[in-house]
Parts: structure tokens; sequence; C-alpha cells
């Protein structure tokens, strides 16, 4: 039997006239996604995608849909005929070659032209079911549940539903400016930023000869795995250690970190607004450090005009990691390199910093050539998901 895909959207019934783009964006996404199965089909319709996996192995097609943002979810299933008797002969055949002992028919008329009713097609098939096999009928916790949706053009039956990660299609909703560092929050801040529909640029501050070559690297690994997410990402390296050193050499050290932040919030707004990007994105989380009181947000966010969004603001760290382990990313955030904020750490960071002190610290140097260096000097590297793909083959 000629098994599909059938893929449901996400929150898209809010979307009025852009729910055409959406559904069109998710259709272009999924086709890339699955470029590694060359022959698969994919019809993009108004209410579901079908995909026609051809000789592919249909698991691994289904294991690709669960990186693809905007799908709410998809299931395995058959398409027939709109045809009752047809469709009450193939889901005898099913209950047969299930063996199973009870069943249940959940019917859907989503096309209300098609001559029965939904409780009428339920007690045509179940009839069918209970006269030619011995199963009985358990509507409350069936060991087999054949669904059915009747559409305009077919009808779908199918057994599950498996959940898609949600959010919106990718590219439907701008670029931002995502802070990545080397730990565990900013990749999966990342991540969600992504599934939003969001696409993101990274900007990575690297402090050599303080930080090495490992960070560089665990950042590009981390890059890698998000783009499972998002198939191409560009990252901006900053080279900061010239801008750190000043900030300790004139700063007093409890508003080291404060300092440091504004910097790096600077940085990564004229970056951000030279790659068009329209929001500024990072992995702080309230209370997490001294640098993400509400104060110390307070002071160090007046610094930029870009909107900053932070999906992990009120997260718990033990849901975080949950998170990073699910995408993949956890094992290399924990792998034991130093990061710029590691090397400089301060033993007495400030939790409540006056703006006023902050402005006086940062009025006796001239950080502002100091970060039109920093940004003159950065470098680009770009990660796609080329070379992953030919790990899978
Ligand atoms: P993470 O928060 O990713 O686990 P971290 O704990 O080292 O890393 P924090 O000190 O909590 O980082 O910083 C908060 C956020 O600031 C990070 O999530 C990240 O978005 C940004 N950030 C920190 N260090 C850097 C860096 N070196 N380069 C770019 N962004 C950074
Ligand atoms: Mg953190």
């Amino acid at each position: 039997m000629n098994q599909l895909i059938m893929v449901r959207y996400g929150e898209l019934s809010t979307k009025g006239k852009n729910k055409r783009n959406f559904i069109q964006t998710l259709g272009n996404n999924i086709i890339h996604a699955l470029k590694q199965f060359p022959l698969c089909k994919v019809e993009i319709k108004h209410d579901h995608i079908y995909i026609d996996p051809k000789d592919n192995p249909i698991e691994k097609v289904c294991s690709r849909l669960k990186d693809v943002s905007g799908i709410y979810s998809f299931s395995i299933v058959e398409r027939l005929p709109l045809d009752i008797d047809i469709i009450a002969s193939r889901s005898l055949e099913i209950a047969k070659e299930q063996n199973k002992k009870t069943f249940k028919i959940k019917a859907k008329r989503a096309d209300k032209s098609f001559q029965y009713s939904s409780d009428e097609i339920n007690r045509y098939i179940a009839s069918k079911i209970l006269s030619q096999t011995s199963y009985k009928v358990d509507v409350h916790n069936p060991e087999l549940l054949i669904q059915i949706t009747i559409r305009e053009d077919y009808c779908y039956l199918f057994f599950s539903e498996i959940l898609g990660i949600g959010g919106y299609p990718l590219s439907t909703g701008g670029k931002a400016m995502m802070m990545l560092s080397g730990g565990i929050d900013s990749p999966v801040a990342s991540y969600l930023m992504i599934r939003r529909g969001i696409k993101i640029e990274c900007v990575h501050f690297a402090s050599p000869p303080y930080t090495n070559e490992g960070v560089i690297s665990k950042i590009k690994d981390l890059a890698k795995v998000l783009t499972s997410y998002q198939p191409n990402i560009t990252i901006h390296i900053v080279p900061f250690t010239k801008l750190q050193e000043e900030i300790y050499k004139n700063v007093n050290v409890s508003y080291a970190i404060t300092i440091m932040r504004r910097m790096m919030y600077r940085i990564a707004t004229i970056i951000a607004s030279r790659r068009s990007c329209l929001l500024l994105a990072n992995g702080e989380s309230l209370g997490q450090v001294a640098s993400q009181t509400p104060m110390s947000v307070n002071v160090i966010e007046r610094v930029t005009t870009y909107p900053v969004i932070r999906p992990l603001a009120v997260m718990d760290k033990i849901d975080i990691i949950k998170i990073a382990r699910q995408i993949n990313t956890y094992d290399i955030s924990i792998r034991p390199f130093e990061d710029c904020c590691t090397i400089f750490e301060v033993k007495d960071p400030t939790t409540q910093p006056s703006l006023a002190k902050v402005e006086e610290y940062e009025s006796k140097f001239d950080y502002q050539s100091l970060i039109d260096e920093c940004i003159q000097n950065a470098e680009i590297i770009k990660i796609s998901d080329e070379e992953a793909e030919d790990e899978l083959l």
C-alpha cells in the first residue's frame, strides 16, 4: 500500500492573508530538509502538505521532519479514493493484519459534501470489522485506533500522530543577531528563535590568546548542530581582547562585567544593523548570574536601540538543559573550553549597578575606537548543513 506523510501546520490559523506565504515557505523548507532523499515528492495544499517518500525509508524521512519548524504534527497515512466500501475493506484488511483484540474507528469528515457523516462512517466500518473478525470495540482505550479523514479529493487513513517541533516556518519572521557563547544557554536560545521562524546570524566575542581555538571549534560545532534547524548560519567572530583589557584597566573591577556586556551589546547592535537584522537575541535568563539581575539587564540594555529577545528569560536552568539535550547541543556546550567571560571572571561582580557609575567609568577611556577596531577585525564564518548530510548518506 502506498504510504504518504501528512503534515499538519502549526499556529497558522491566526495568519489570515499571510497563511499562503507561510505554507509555501514551509513547503520549501521541507523540500530543502529532504534534499538528501532526492525522489521524495512534496505536495503543498492549503490544509496539509503531503510527502510521498517514494523508495526512501519512510522512518528516515519522518525523523528529518522532526527538525522542521512550523510543523505541528505529522502522520503516516494511506491515501484512498472517496468510496466508503474501499475505505471499509482497507480498514478490515488492516484490522486482520494487526491481529489485535480491540479497536475504534475515528472518522472526521473535513469535506462535508461526502455523503456519509462521521458517525455513519464509524458505524459502517465498525460493523464490517465486527462481523468478520473477533475484534471488540473499545472507545476509551483501543489497541487499534483507525483514524479516517475525508477531504475533498481523497480519504486518508492513519493510526497515529507524531508531534513536530511546532513554531513557525523559518524565514517568515525576519532576522536576529544572536549572541552565541560556548555555554549551554545561547544554543538553546538560538534554537527557540529559529523555531519561531526567525533566521539567526551569530556574533561571538573571542578573547585570544586567553581563549584558544578550542572555543572557536566549539562554536562551529554548536552552529553545525543548529544547521539541522536552519541550513546556513553565519557567525561573526569578534576579537574582543583589547577592549576587555582596557575595561579591566579603567573600571572598578566589580563593574567590569556590566561594562563588558554593554560593549558586547554595542558591537552586536552595529553588526546587526549592517546585516539587516531586526532584533538582537541572547541566552540571558533573569537572575542566573550578576549580569542578569533586573537592575543589570536594565543598565546593560540601555546601550542599544534594538529590541532584545531573550527566549530563556524566565526559564529555569534545569529546563534549559532539557532542551539542550533534546537538540544535541548539551554535550558540546559542556566541553571544558574557556570563554571570554570565564577568563576575566570577577569574584564580586555587582548585581545592582548604578547607571551613573557605569557612565562615569565609561567616560574614562575611548571605547568607541576600540569598538570600531573590534568590528573592523571581525571574521566571518559560514556553516552549512551540507557536510552533515554527507555523513548521513
Ligand atoms: P550560556 O549562557 O550560553 O550558557 P554563559 O553562561 O557563558 O553561556 P552568560 O554569562 O550566561 O553566558 O551570558 C549570557 C548570554 O550572553 C549568553 O547566553 C550569550 O547569549 C551572551 N554571551 C556571553 N558570552 C558571550 C560571548 N563570548 N560571545 C557572544 N555572546 C556571549
Ligand atoms: Mg548563561
